[in-house]
């Protein structure tokens, strides 16, 4: 049969969503490879928590902001906190007790930690390992056989901190855990499911193999690697306890796909939105908003967002608090609630993308697609919507009319199948404080693993969906 090629006519009555690369204007298709250049870059300098609050600190330096308490007529303000989660700000000319519009994202995410007391000699092997204790959400079987760079902080015994970061540069040598050679995996892990094929007691590190020529030394490859350590940033054994260091992949981020149209790297949950939030906001900065605009950086989210640095810590309250002491408003807490409760987030975190391979766990309907835009997610959660935040129909509605004010493109999706599984974010706990808070983030696929796939047309979404939000009234 032959199709006739007819221009259908609209139907208005039915909710399409559009792909980008087919409805956008040739400029915002050149705007979104632009804008996906420079994020490549930041994915490359910010791999941990506190890597990614560096960078923005001295982005926001560069755009004139200060850190709190700031000189009362700047508008542009900063708190970090415990080097591991922070929040940004403009003030809006309205008071800041009329409510502010936030977008909330983490930059956590999943990785391999080293122990605290991690350094071994395996006699057996005749190694000098390291061992370990994963982070957040992994599959255990991607993190092995593949090289790994070391990240990380450590607080020596005299209160000085010494910085880490061995891997990344083509010169500097990676790690790798490695997996077991398939001739010999018959018994030990093809006998196993998938989730108990590797133990996780058994992701230890191959550190280093050296010894001291000629020594008599007993555990000689651990001391060897112990005067390593010593010569390279002057530490000890027992500083390992006083420090976070942690593998995360070697391999830089890259453009994916023969025509470029997508970024595969690791930590896009939720360096993604993070990025996006805090370029919305910068490109808000000649707007001159009636309302304070936030970009929030939270921590721990991979793990239940618990802690002093997690969404559930006093620092946000403690921040808006800040905020509304600079504007001269009052900051005690009938002032602080009535603030929330004024307010309109967004909790910015990926979703997942219908993925080739596995579209069964989606229903397609309500699944969101790579290249049409950013994810709005009414509600997370698993089985019946438990622990989710149920975003009310009318903020729903508000979000989509400011998306649709801007043109930016959108789209609806839920976080696969019912019963399929599922997951959180820290919308619940932002509503919590009596805030309207929505889900809206960057569909991925390959969520989690070393090497998350984005496509362009989305990451330039996520970020003119946030700047419209940002600046709304
Ligand atoms: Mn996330
Ligand atoms: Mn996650």
């Amino acid at each position: 049969m032959n199709e006739k090629k007819t221009k259908t006519k609209k139907n208005d009555l039915l909710y399409e969503r559009k792909n980008f690369w087919k409805d956008a204007p040739a400029a915002e298709i050149r705007q979104a490879f632009a804008f996906a250049g420079p994020y490549r870059d930041f994915l490359n300098q910010a791999k941990t928590v506190r890597e990614s609050v560096a960078w923005a600190e001295k982005l926001l330096k560069a755009h004139k902001f200060q850190a709190l308490p700031a000189s009362k007529a700047n508008k542009r303000v900063y708190a970090i906190f415990r080097n591991k989660t922070m929040a940004l700000a403009v003030i809006g000319s309205e008071p800041v007790s009329n409510g502010f519009n936030m977008v909330a994202a983490h930059i956590d995410a999943p990785r391999i930690d080293l122990k605290q007391n991690p350094l071994y000699e395996d006699s057996t092997s005749s190694t000098a390992c390291m061992r370990t204790h994963y982070y957040g959400g992994i599959k255990k079987y991607q993190w092995v056989s593949t090289p790994l760079a070391l990240h990380g902080f450590i607080v020596k015994s005299d209160g000085k901190t010494v910085d880490v970061s061995i891997g990344d540069k083509p010169n500097e040598p990676v790690f790798v855990i490695p997996d077991l050679l398939p001739h010999l995996a018959r018994k030990e892990q093809y006998t196993k499911n998938l989730a108990d094929a590797i133990d996780a007691s058994r992701m230890n590190l191959i550190f280093s193999g050296m010894q001291e020529p000629a020594g008599e030394e007993k555990e000689a490859l651990k001391a060897y690697a112990l005067k390593l350590l010593k010569d390279k940033y002057g530490i000890r054994e027992q500083d390992f306890i006083s420090a976070e260091l942690e593998l995360v992949p070697a391999t830089p981020a890259r453009d994916a796909g023969l025509d470029a149209s997508m970024v595969v790297g690791y930590g896009q949950d939720d360096r993604i939105c993070a990025y996006s939030g805090i370029q919305a906001l910068l490109a808000n900065l000649d707007a001159r908003p009636k309302r304070t605009m936030i970009v929030y950086f939270s921590d721990k989210e991979e793990v239940g967002s618990i802690g002093n640095t997690g969404a559930h810590s006093v620092f946000i309250q403690d921040f808006v608090a800040s905020l509304l002491r600079h504007n001269g408003e009052s900051d005690g807490s009938a002032n602080l609630r009535k603030t929330f409760i004024n307010s309109q987030i967004l909790s910015g975190d990926v979703t997942a993308a219908i993925d080739p391979n596995y579209p069964g766990v989606h229903e397609r309907q309500n699944a969101v697609l790579f290249n049409h835009g950013i994810g709005i997610s009414k509600f997370t959660g698993s089985g019946g919507k438990s622990g989710c935040n149920d975003a009310n129909a009318e903020f729903t509605a508000k979000v989509i009319r400011i998306f649709d004010a801007q043109q930016v493109f959108w789209q609806m999706g839920e976080l696969g199948k019912v019963d399929e599984g599922g997951g959180g974010t820290i919308a619940y706990i932002m509503a919590n404080l009596g805030a309207e808070v929505i889900d809206c983030g960057t569909g991925l696929m390959g969520m989690h693993s070393l090497y998350e796939l984005s496509s362009k047309a989305d990451l330039y979404s996520t970020f003119a969906g946030y700047k419209a939000f940002l600046i709304s009234d």
